[in-house]
């Protein structure tokens, strides 16, 4: 079947194409219903089925392949290098279950997980959703009032933690900001599990504060059944950011993650049963739970986990790994290929890469130079995918399982099955059919399995935010720009609202605008996302002061420059530092007070900002001009 006859049957015979794909995965009872849709935009699939996530990636292989690897640790920050086969994964995951249970973890409980790239991550993830547990994965470079609001959000029974992450050589010790951010959260969760690394001192709260270590020592050979699950169930919830600063809490189910998961793993990342699989995500974003944690799992892959950065010790290490793993395939994101197009390409052809089926890239928009630089130098096909944390998987690329086509440089390709995709007026709602008209990039309704369910505890922020954008259509909407060609294929060209995509990461100019507005001298902030050849867009901000007496000189400009940056760091985590914070009286905003952003980022990027007759003081928009220019 053509890849176009397989996408069709997926929309017009959507029970029937996915009761298919859900025969991918093991089930404890079949599901009752394919695609319940009796009540928009809350769809619920596979109800009446149960099965279990930990069931899937694990149990189920220990028949076929127990002494096959199923976990690959890698860590170049610590030297650290373990292969953990399924059958040990299993044994691991079940002491890791066990210990949670005996701190109180049961079904639909919260576990946050706060942790650096080591396999216990790992293990705490498939614990819960052994359990029944909702993990919350919160990324590791998060700082205490980002990890408090979660939280607070989450409720969760137990966090499990660390004593530090390593980022480049330098420990980043995590357990000072987990007890800063308890302090500052409202709820307290019962129980602290912590695997001590070795890497910094930890003092533990006395009563709260566990150590795996000892715990899981009681625990060599307890046995913990896989809870069944109703499909419908809640696995997990991940955070990101938006327009306001509260983050949101992207929910998922159990039945369909599994079945949307083993069909993208066949239909589009061509992974086979006892092949490797390498995602250099984290596994605090999303690509870190589909592909690096479940979907290789659940495809019978060994899945790498690596710690550490691409291009130490040096810029060959992933290709290093491909070799002595045999990969076969690969998923990164475009900022961490533009950081080794700036080093020696001769690490590209050091390495025997002949197992590398093909790299997968996204989380950000790929530049043709790019892409052609490393195709070239690996010699497989680059596939770019388009996707957000709310999809769980991509929503744009080319299914090669079902039928190879060409991509095209510049698009991440065409919808994926199940994602009825089209392309909308801003404010008409009125649906653009043509080539090359630019629109919303939307998703009609039912979203496919996998999809999120809605956002944790707020089904109305759920609606209001994703659903009622778009005048006159209940429609979903990404909040991306993008035009389709003629043949079919979306380019995506930029976010329609003030979400950031710095390394590929989202970021919410007004969470770092709320956080800068933190420091005492900052009357008004304005923050924007301006272009940049290595991560694609970097933050900048434009701050008004309070006292302008401390901006005496250049140098007392610096000072509280890097003050505004600290306080950043401290609240949102490093991730979300502005490149560089400038200092003016007033900003431009409209006569009815709005912040012109986009006027700014216009200028910021050497641009025209457009029509500016609503504007109130245009000498505003000339001050951040003559800064950019100095
Ligand atoms: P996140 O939820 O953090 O994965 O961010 C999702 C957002 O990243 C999308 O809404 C897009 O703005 C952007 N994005 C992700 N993948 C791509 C891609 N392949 N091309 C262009 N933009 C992308």
């Amino acid at each position: 079947m053509g890849y176009a006859d397989f996408y069709r049957r997926s929309i017009e015979d959507r029970d029937a194409f996915w009761a298919e794909q859900a025969k991918l995965v093991d089930w404890e009872t079949p599901p009752a219903t394919i695609c319940d849709a009796s009540r928009p935009p809350f769809y619920r699939w596979f109800a009446g089925g149960r099965t279990n996530l930990c069931h899937n990636a694990v149990d189920r292989h220990l028949a076929q392949r127990a002494d096959q690897a199923a976990l690959i640790y890698v860590s170049t920050e610590t030297g650290q290098e373990k292969v953990y086969t399924f059958r040990e994964l299993h044994a691991e995951v079940q002491r890791m279950a066990a210990v949670l249970a005996t701190l109180g973890v049961g079904r639909g409980d919260r576990v946050l997980v706060y942790m650096p790239m080591i396999p216990e991550a790992v293990f705490a993830m498939l614990a819960c959703a052994r359990l029944g547990a909702i993990h919350s994965v919160v990324f590791g470079g998060f700082a205490s009032v980002s990890l408090a609001s979660r939280i607070e959000d989450a409720t969760p029974k137990v966090v499990v933690s660390a004593d530090a992450g390593s980022r480049g050589g330098k420990v980043v010790p995590y357990k000072p900001l987990l007890d800063e951010s308890i302090r500052l959260s409202q709820h307290k969760p019962g129980a602290v599990l912590l695997v001590d690394r070795k890497l910094a001192p930890m003092e533990k709260v006395a009563g709260r504060d566990h150590d795996w270590a000892t715990l899981a020592d009681r625990h060599q050979r307890t046995q913990v059944p896989c809870a069944w699950l109703d499909a419908t169930d809640i696995s997990y919830t991940l955070y990101t950011s938006g327009t306001t600063g509260r983050p949101k809490g992207v929910q998922r189910d159990v039945g369909g993650y599994a079945v949307a998961l083993a069909a993208s793993m066949k239909h589009i990342f061509l992974g086979k049963p006892g092949e490797t699989y390498f995602s250099t995500s984290d596994i605090g974003w999303v690509v870190g739970h589909s592909y690096i944690v479940y979907g290789p799992l659940i495809a019978g892959m060994a899945t790498i986990l690596y710690e550490g950065l691409p291009i130490r010790p040096d810029a060959g290490i992933w290709w290093n790994l491909v070799e002595k793993y045999k990969v076969a395939s690969m998923f990164s994101a475009p900022t961490a290929v533009r950081v080794l197009k700036k080093q020696d390409p001769a690490f590209l052809k050091k390495h025997d890469l002949s197992s590398l089926k093909a790299l997968f890239l996204a989380g950000e928009p790929l530049d043709e130079p790019t892409a052609r630089w490393i195709s070239d130098g690996l010699g497989v096909p680059i596939i770019d995918n388009y996707w957000q944390t709310e999809s769980g998987w991509p929503i744009l690329t080319v299914a090669n399982g079902i039928e190879k086509k060409a991509s095209k440089f510049g698009s991440p390709g065409v919808p994926m099955y199940g994602f009825d995709v089209r392309l909308v007026h801003e404010s008409t709602g009125e649906e653009l059919t043509g080539a090359g008209q630019k629109g919303v990039v939307v998703l009609e309704g039912p979203t496919p399995p996998g999809f999120m369910q809605t956002v944790w505890r707020d089904d109305e922020r759920f609606v209001q935010t994703y659903w009622s954008s778009i005048p006159g259509r209940q429609v979903y909407s990404t909040f991306d720009w993008g035009i389709r060609d003629e043949d079919g294929y979306f380019y995506i060209l930029g976010r329609t609202d003030d979400v950031i995509n710095v390394a590929g990461h989202r970021l919410g100019t007004r969470e770092i605008e709320e956080s800068i507005s933190g420091h005492p001298n900052i009357a008004e902030v304005a923050v924007v996302g301006v272009a940049d050849p290595l991560k694609g867009q970097v933050a900048m901000a434009f701050a008004v002061v309070k006292d302008a007496s401390a901006l005496v000189d250049d140098k007392a400009r610096l000072k509280l420059e890097g003050e505004v940056m600290k306080v950043v760091d401290d609240t949102l985590g490093a991730v979300a530092r502005p490149a560089r914070v400038r200092f003016v009286t007033v900003l431009p905003k409209t006569r009815s007070g709005k912040l012109l952003r986009r006027a700014i980022q216009a200028v910021c990027e050497g641009r025209d900002p457009g029509d500016l007759t609503t504007i109130e003081d245009p000498a505003a928009l000339q001050q951040i001009k003559d800064l950019v220019a100095s």
